[in-house]
Formats: C-alpha cells, structure tokens, sequence
C-alpha cells in the first residue's frame, strides 16, 4: 500500500484527504491519505521521511518550508517558490505546485481574460500571479499593506496599495485575501471594489465559499467563481502526479467531485 499525507497548521478542517481517500477506492489503488499536523516546517522534511511517505500535500503555513524541503523543485514552483505536492522516488523529494495550473484550470471556462487584477499579496495570490503570467497575462497586485508586495516587485509584478492605487479596467478580478473567510469584510474599501466591478466581467474567489466579495460581484452581473474548483483541480494534479502522471484526469476529478459533493 502506498502512504501519503496532509502537512500544515490546522489541518484538521481540511477536504483533501476526503478527496485522495475516495479517488484511491473509486480507481482501485491500493493507497491511503492521512493528516500530519505540524508546527514547525523546519521539521517537515524529517516528518516526511520518518513516516516513509510515498508522497505529500503542504497547506498554510509550510508551503516556502516545503520549498526548502526539495531535492529538486519542478516547473512553476521554481517561480513561486512554493510547494503544495511533494513526491518521494529513489531517496530524493521533489516538489511541485499544483495549487497555480489547479487555479488555470478552474478558470478555463471563463472567456478570453486579457487583464488581471489579484487582491491580496500571500502565498496564494504568488501562485496565481505566476499562473497568469504563464498564460501571457501581466496581472496587477493590490494589497492593503505595503510589506508583502516587496516580493512582488522583486519579480517584476506591478503592485499596489489601497492608498496609491487608481482603479483601471481589468476583465478578471481575484480575491485571494482572507477577507470574508471567518467574517463578512470585503477586501478592498467596497466603493473601490464597486469601481472595480463595474468594468470588470468574471470574479473569482480562492475561498471555498460565498463571501462579500462574490456577492457584491454577483450584483454587479459578473459570471464568478468560488475556490472549490481550484481545490479541486489542485486535488486532480497532485494525485495524478503521486501516479507519475499515469491516470485519466476526468476519472480522478470525478471521484473528487463526488467528495467535494460538486456537480460535473
Ligand atoms: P496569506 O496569509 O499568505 O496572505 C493573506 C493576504 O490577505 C495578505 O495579502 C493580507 O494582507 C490579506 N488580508 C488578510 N485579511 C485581510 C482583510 N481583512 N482585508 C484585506 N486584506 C486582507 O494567505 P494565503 O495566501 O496563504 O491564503 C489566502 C486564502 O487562500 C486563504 O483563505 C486560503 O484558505 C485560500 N486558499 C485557497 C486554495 C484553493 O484551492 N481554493 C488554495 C490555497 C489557499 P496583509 O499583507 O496586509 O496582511
């Protein structure tokens, strides 16, 4: 039987080894996916190995840990530097980020998106920023403090702040703040946000949930997107990655939507 397992802080609330568990009995693999709650990351690599896992998913707070982990990183996370997948073959860890082109899959049944605005400068709107940047798109950072978007500006990203930004037009608008997750703030001040949304046409959200932010872009006629398709597809990569890419997608999403209790 092969082993994997979630690390993080929490990692109790989490959906994904619900998806990976129920992926493993509906393809018929002889796998199992269990949580390892960690402190601190520095110790993820020990863990790891001491578990004698097959592989791994890293949340909130030890993705850059996990980054540091690797033997080797592979594709966008060299960019984001950044790991939510880490595979274990012949002695060596390698690491990946499912969590970008899991974001790109999501939002590939909105129409042509040529300009992108990401709220929020954590680990996630770095992983989405790279994502849009692979796809041609120069998207735009807007956060509410300056410090985080040190490391946006080290890259080339063109950042703001609520206080020195000037709503343009962009077509897409990215929610990636925390905002909305355990109370009912918007991300932005909400007559910005209004500015924004009425020459915008999709929104998206990374949280699994409705929250302001959808809501207020729901009224304003844009098509949206909560984050439950991102952690779906996020899901799909990662398990077909564990099976060195082997799998058919659509049977894997089939059975993690059954487990996301999401529609096809
Ligand atoms: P981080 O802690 O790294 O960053 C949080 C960002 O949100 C910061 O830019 C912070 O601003 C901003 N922020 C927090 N609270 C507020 C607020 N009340 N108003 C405005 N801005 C705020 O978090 P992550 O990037 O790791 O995660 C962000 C979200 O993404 C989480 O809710 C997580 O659950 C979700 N997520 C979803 C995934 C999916 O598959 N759908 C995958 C991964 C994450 P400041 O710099 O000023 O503090």
């Amino acid at each position: 039987m092969t082993l994997y397992s979630l690390f993080g802080n929490p990692v109790s609330h989490s959906l994904s080894p619900r998806m990976h568990n129920l992926a493993f009995t509906r393809l018929g693999i002889d796998g199992a996916y269990i949580r390892t709650p960690l402190e601190d990351g520095a110790h993820l690599r020990e863990v790891f190995l001491n578990q004698k896992l097959d592989g791994a998913n890293v949340t909130v707070p030890h993705k850059e840990a996990a980054f540091r982990a690797c033997d080797t990183v592979l594709g966008i996370a060299t960019s984001i530097k950044a790991i939510n997948t880490l595979i274990y073959t012949k002695g060596a860890i390698t690491g990946y980020n499912t969590d970008a082109p899991g974001f790109l899959r999501a939002i590939a049944s909105f129409g042509i998106v040529r300009t992108a605005l990401i709220l929020g400068a954590g680990g996630t709107a770095k992983a989405l920023a790279f994502a849009l940047k692979s796809t041609g798109i120069a998207p735009v950072i807007l956060n509410r403090s300056a410090p985080k978007l040190d490391a946006f500006i080290a890259e080339g990203f063109t950042c703001f702040t609520h206080e020195n930004f000037s709503p343009a037009s962009f077509d897409l608008i990215v929610n990636t703040t925390s905002a909305g997750l355990s109370d009912e703030a918007f991300p932005t001040p909400e007559a910005l946000l209004k500015t924004l949304f009425n020459k915008a046409t999709y929104a998206f959200e990374v949280i699994y949930k409705p929250t302001p932010f959808l809501a207020l872009a729901k009224a304003h006629g844009l098509t949206c997107k909560d984050g439950k398709e991102m952690l779906l597809w996020q899901g799909v990569l990662a398990f077909n990655l564990f099976h060195h890419n082997t799998l058919a997608e659509e049977k894997i999403a089939d059975a993690m939507r059954e487990a996301l209790r999401l529609s096809s």
